[in-house]
């Protein structure tokens, strides 16, 4: 009999006490209490009662090579034995960090060779909008200080990175300054006013990025930001094509074009970069998460030649003033020094098989009656609920989607994402083997079955 740990329920009231919550209602959380996650093997993860669950999430789309990686524990205790910290002012460096630049540098589309390290996706974000600014300025155009993103987009929670991310909860009593955000509307192929026409839905956000940089004026806007896949808003995929094609309209318009890959990088969607699925080069890109696949805190902004040298050049001698005590962390590096290379030892390509047997899995759930729409790309993915195939009916708000989801999924053994608009979110490991991913499916099926027999989702169907 398992039982559990005698600190366990003294822990839930601690917590209760005392840590606030990233993203969670205060009091919701008050009410349920945590729950304890204790250790990790693969794509498994153990919670305080002993029980095993597939993590469907890899944490928060980032621990990608899974959890219980040794080579990755040696490498960072490897490095903190040796130095722990290094700065990076003053001319000073260490190795992990150089050589993860130049990796990186390597790797990366064309010519974005100059690596910015932060401490995750938010402050990596945050950190492109002043570079960005800082560039306009170097190039005399210090009214080019206006910024677009994707309705429905996130772009982490910082004080100017929030006003990228396109989602209210993030804005709503926050104060977000509004007057130098604008977005154009989300390419959603499930609930696109346009249709589900890839074509037409190119054409009607090419036509609104051009119609937004007219109205905001020609000379103002600065830069253009995009996930390759939304993963917040629900896991919206765009139709091949689309950010060709806005690539090519801000190439045109002389706007900046940043791709944030935080969430799709390092093998989400199959190659290392999800640029490269359509072969595009933008002028800034981010990455987090899957970096050091959560072994340890670190993002990073991959500047253009072009875009780093304008800024050098207007710098000159003068210090440009962007900095954190922990960027380029050495035992951050050395972790994701370590991480980079178990992706190219295999599970870059065992990521794309799993992630082909998860797409046409997921899909074979369309039969549900409860299942309006299965979409993703390689380790990513999402299923969502409706009431009315048909009329594409989400399921009542007042049900309290997120959680019963989450609930009876994690009863049946699976950690997955489930969004307030009761849309499941998956991101597995990359390291999954196909037992695991055939599991991640009939697990949700059961979950979709228990729903389909909830008397309050009956009385809506
Ligand atoms: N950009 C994107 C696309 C993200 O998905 C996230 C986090 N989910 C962020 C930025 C922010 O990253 P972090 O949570 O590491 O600050």
């Amino acid at each position: 009999m398992l039982t559990r740990p005698p600190a366990a329920n003294s822990l839930v009231e601690l917590d209760r006490r005392h840590l606030v919550h990233p993203v969670s209602s205060f009091r919701g959380h008050e009410a349920r209490g945590v729950r304890l996650l204790t250790s990790g093997q693969g794509a498994t993860v153990t919670e305080s009662e002993g029980r095993q669950l597939i993590d469907g999430f890899a944490g928060l789309w980032c621990v990608n090579a899974g959890y219980g990686q040794e080579s990755v524990v040696e490498a960072a205790a490897r490095q903190m034995r040796q130095l722990p910290y290094a700065t990076g002012y003053f001319d000073l460096g260490t190795e992990a960090p150089i050589r993860l630049a130049a990796a990186l540098a390597e790797r990366a589309p064309g010519d974005l060779d100059h690596v910015y390290f932060t401490l995750g996706g938010s402050d990596a974000v945050d950190s492109t909008i002043r570079f960005i600014r800082y560039y306009w300025h170097a190039r005399g155009m210090p009214g080019r200080d206006q910024f677009i993103s994707v309705a429905s987009g996130y772009h982490g929670s910082t004080s100017m990175g929030a006003g990228l991310t396109a989602l209210p909860l993030f804005h709503d009593g926050f104060g977000v300054p509004h007057d130098w955000q604008h977005r154009i509307a989300s390419h959603d192929l499930y609930r696109n006013p346009n249709g589900a026409d890839p074509a037409a839905v190119i054409a009607a956000s090419v036509a609104e990025l051009r119609a937004k940089v007219a109205e905001i004026g020609k000379d103002r806007v600065a830069a253009f930001y995009v996930e390759p896949i939304q993963g917040s808003g629900g896991v919206l995929v765009p139709p091949p094509g689309w950010i060709a094609a806005l690539r090519a309209v801000c190439a045109e318009l002389g706007i900046l074009f940043v791709a944030d890959e935080v969430i799709t990088g390092f093998g989400r969607t199959g190659p290392l970069f999800a640029c490269e699925d359509e072969s595009i080069v933008p002028d800034l890109m981010t990455v987090a998460k899957g970096l050091t696949s959560g072994y340890a805190p670190m993002g990073a902004v991959l500047m253009s030649d072009h875009v780093y040298q304008t800024i050098a050049d207007f710098a000159g001698a003068k210090a440009v003033g962007h900095g954190f005590t922990y960027s380029a962390h050495p035992v951050s590096a050395a972790v994701a020094l370590e991480v980079l290379s178990l992706y190219e030892g295999g599970l870059l390509e065992n990521g794309r098989v799993m992630g082909d047997r998860l797409q046409s899995g997921l899909r074979g759930l369309m039969d549900h009656p409860l299942v309006g729409d299965v979409r993703g790309r390689g380790m990513l993915a999402a299923v969502e609920l409706v009431t009315d195939k048909a009329a594409k009916t989400p399921l009542p708000a007042e049900l309290g989607a997120a959680t019963r989801l989450f609930d009876r999924a994690w009863d049946q053994g699976l950690i997955v994402r489930a969004f307030p608009q009761g849309v499941f979110g998956y991101a597995p490991p990359l390291c999954c083997t196909a037992e695991e991913i055939d599991q991640i499916v009939a697990r949700t099926r059961k979950v979709l079955d228990l729903t389909l027999d909830d008397p309050e989702i009956r009385a809506v169907l």
